[in-house]
């Protein structure tokens, strides 16, 4: 007789802020929510996808701006509310080579990363006009580019009560608008961040691009970086 009788059980242990994660106000304001705190209604919501891909390209430090925000609205309506407003500037392709991802050959010093962010600008412009948003996040290490010395998009919208993403996956494959977002957290008590298992639902089955999955009711792509 085979026995198949098997039981396995292993132990992990990990950073609060590392591969896809969210970082919970607290992270970068006094007396902000805690990962336990945040209510579940601010992990999920529509899709708004900002793509400065070719310009992240030419410029490691390229980052999200005013402009580029308005320009979504001309083309696809207002940002709506508990928005989570992803930056995709094609770094997740990048992912694990530290030196492509951090864009630095010395990966250990942060004063030489080189990699897009939400300028403060645009993170304060949606605080200020966008304000029932429920999240930014970007494809990078940091919601604040890698020149940054003060973390201002941290501060603001960590201020303003929003969720950040980070290290977020595949955000070329979801359309820029249409796709619900769904990015939970582990709940870890008292975190100032957590890792997230994040991913995007797609009812209109016409913003899928893959054929394959023409006559399925809805499509489910997993936009969380895996840990190695
Ligand atoms: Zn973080």
């Amino acid at each position: 007789m085979v026995d198949i009788f098997r039981y396995e059980s292993n132990s992990f242990s990990m950073a609060e802020h590392g591969g896809t994660h969210l970082d919970a106000p607290a992270h970068f304001w006094k007396g902000g929510w805690r990962v336990h705190d945040i209510p579940l209604t601010r992990f999920i919501g529509p899709g708004v996808v900002i793509d400065i891909s070719a310009r992240a390209q030419q410029n490691p430090d390229a980052q999200v701006e005013v402009a580029d925000l308005l320009k979504w609205e001309e083309d696809h309506g207002k940002i709506p509310e508990r928005a989570m407003v992803l930056m995709n500037s094609g770094w997740s392709q990048r992912w694990p080579n530290k030196t492509l991802v951090f864009g630095s050959r010395t990966p250990d010093d942060s004063s030489t990363f080189h990699f897009p962010g939400f300028s403060p600008k645009a993170s304060q412009w949606l605080v200020d006009n966008r304000k029932h948003i429920n999240a930014i996040g970007v494809d990078t290490p940091s919601v604040d580019y890698g020149q940054s010395r003060d973390f201002e998009t941290h501060v603001i919208t960590a201020g303003a009560s929003l969720v950040c993403l980070e290290n977020i996956a595949h955000l070329d494959k979801i359309p820029v608008k249409g796709a619900t977002i769904n990015a939970i957290p582990m709940k870890i008590r008292d975190g100032s961040g957590a890792p997230v298992r994040m991913f995007a639902i797609m009812n209109n089955v016409n913003a899928a691009q893959d054929v394959h999955f023409a006559k399925i009711s809805f499509l489910v792509i997993l936009v969380a970086i895996t840990f190695t």
